[in-house]
């Protein structure tokens, strides 16, 4: 199985464009898709999701033709929105209960099994009469992969699922996510490093609306192996060395300043040679693409 996204293209009516002849294949597993705030994600997920159409290109999953056959998609798919709206003061399991029906599990025996195997899939069954407005963020996360797992769907969509949740509640739903991720298509849009580094097997990276790097994030760490330098500044010296050189990052340690820089060997300068991480991989990624021939 797998999901074929050719030069897709949208610009909003204000002028924004959102997506930029992007085309990717996405294999069964999970695959993240990694970008800063307003990178394109939403338009994409919401695009493949059926829910708006881009102005140019295809979308296929198989033999199914997302955009003009809405409806096949649509059957196989599951969708975790960034934003689920407001939680209505019904209990989990009737709330459950109500969107089988909608989808067509009509038969009542095996909807009571399906949604009783879903709440524990979910850790959610010993709260299940408890009212979904009274959840904490992770549990809502939680109800809805349960809601989106409804008719065994092929693909999955979940859009920036962990933000907000505290560690405990976001570990909880990367091993749920990675339960589900084996055997169908699992599209995990974020703009947190360390959910693609725990999940998924597979990436993209996207700013401004354009595929910048698709592949294994191993492939991408392997791309920036020997070139990423760390050196503790004092704060002063911060534009300085921005000027000087390609400073991928900067982060407080212990208050001074940590910076990571891209390039050829600079011990000399002081500079600490270290492992690549995928954040050193996102930042370097979207920055070559700002400043292209000014470095590297
Ligand atoms: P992300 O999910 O990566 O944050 P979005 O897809 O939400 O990115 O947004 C991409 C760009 O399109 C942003 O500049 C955003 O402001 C703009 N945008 C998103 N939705 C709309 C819309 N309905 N109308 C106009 N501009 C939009």
């Amino acid at each position: 199985m797998e999901l074929q996204i050719k030069n897709l293209s949208k610009t909003y009516p204000n002028g924004v464009k959102a997506l930029d002849n992007v085309s990717l294949t996405i294999p069964q597993g999970m695959f993240g898709l990694l970008g800063p705030n307003g990178a394109g994600k939403s338009t994409l997920m919401r695009t493949i999701a059926t829910l708006q159409d881009p102005d140019a290109g295809s979308i296929h999953l198989d033999a199914i033709d997302a955009l003009h056959d809405k409806m096949a998609l649509r059957r196989v798919l599951g969708y975790l929105p960034q934003e689920f709206g407001v939680y209505p003061r019904v209990s989990a399991e009737d709330l459950l209960d109500h969107m089988a029906v909608v989808k067509g599990v009509v038969h009542r025996g095996e909807r009571r099994e399906l949604v009783q195997a879903l709440l524990e899939q979910t850790n959610l069954y010993s709260v299940r009469k408890r009212s979904i407005s009274t959840f904490s963020g992770g549990m809502k996360q939680r109800f809805g992969i349960a809601q989106a797992l409804i008719g065994q769907p092929l693909l999955i969509i979940v859009d920036e699922p962990t933000a907000g949740l505290d560690p405990t509640e976001r570990n909880r739903f990367y091993n749920l996510l990675s339960e589900i991720g084996e055997n169908i298509i699992v599209i995990l849009s974020t703009h947190i490093v360390d959910d693609v580094r725990e999940l998924c097997r597979n990436m993209a990276i996207i700013d401004q609306g354009r595929v910048l790097f698709a592949g294994q994030p191993q492939a991408a760490l392997n791309e920036l192996k020997g070139r990423v330098w760390e050196k503790t500044i004092e704060k002063a010296e911060l534009a300085a060395y921005q000027q000087q050189y390609q400073v991928i990052s900067s982060k407080l340690l212990a208050g001074q300043p940590l910076i990571h820089v891209l390039g050829p060997d600079v011990a000399s300068a002081g500079f600490r040679a270290v492992e690549p991480s995928l954040e050193d991989v996102f930042f370097s990624t979207i920055q070559r693409k700002a400043a292209p021939a000014a470095h590297v």
